[in-house]
């Protein structure tokens, strides 16, 4: 499903003006935002993230560093728990490479790209997944 271009020119317009709680009159995000709230949680689960998921967790991937997959974490960070994941393959836009890895920002990147407003969006191919996996004879140091 393709949305009109000037749709697409109107989000854009209205996403990137920073003035879109005050339009339409957001109250709970405005208080949010004046209380510091929501920058403190994404600054503090960015660290939690961090730090976390490089001791607790699971390695599916040969990148030879501590990064972990840690569900709870990826539940709070929107996706970013899946640091294994993340590790072994920076350039993608998707973090929770199974189905069952849920990564609320890779459907946000979903939905931008079936409207149009993302494109050449990077995934990891099967061939390179293959040979950064851990149970494919690699060892992990
Ligand atoms: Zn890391």
């Amino acid at each position: 499903m393709k949305v009109p271009a000037k749709y697409q020119r109107a989000l854009c317009e209205i996403v990137s003006s920073g003035s879109f709680p005050m339009r339409s009159l957001d109250i709970p995000r405005v208080l949010c935002d004046i209380s510091g709230v929501r920058i403190l949680w994404v600054y503090h689960i960015t660290w939690l993230a961090n730090s976390a998921c490089h001791v607790w967790g699971k390695q599916a991937w040969d990148t030879r560093d501590l990064s972990r997959n840690n569900w709870w974490v990826a539940l709070l960070a929107f996706g970013e728990g899946w640091h294994n994941n993340h590790h072994a393959f920076e350039f993608s836009a998707r973090h929770g490479l199974e189905w069952w890895q849920i990564d609320m920002t890779w459907y946000a990147v979903r939905l931008l790209q079936a409207i149009g407003l993302a494109t050449d969006v990077k995934l990891p191919t099967e061939p390179y997944k293959h040979r950064m996996a851990l149970d494919n004879g690699n060892i992990a140091t």
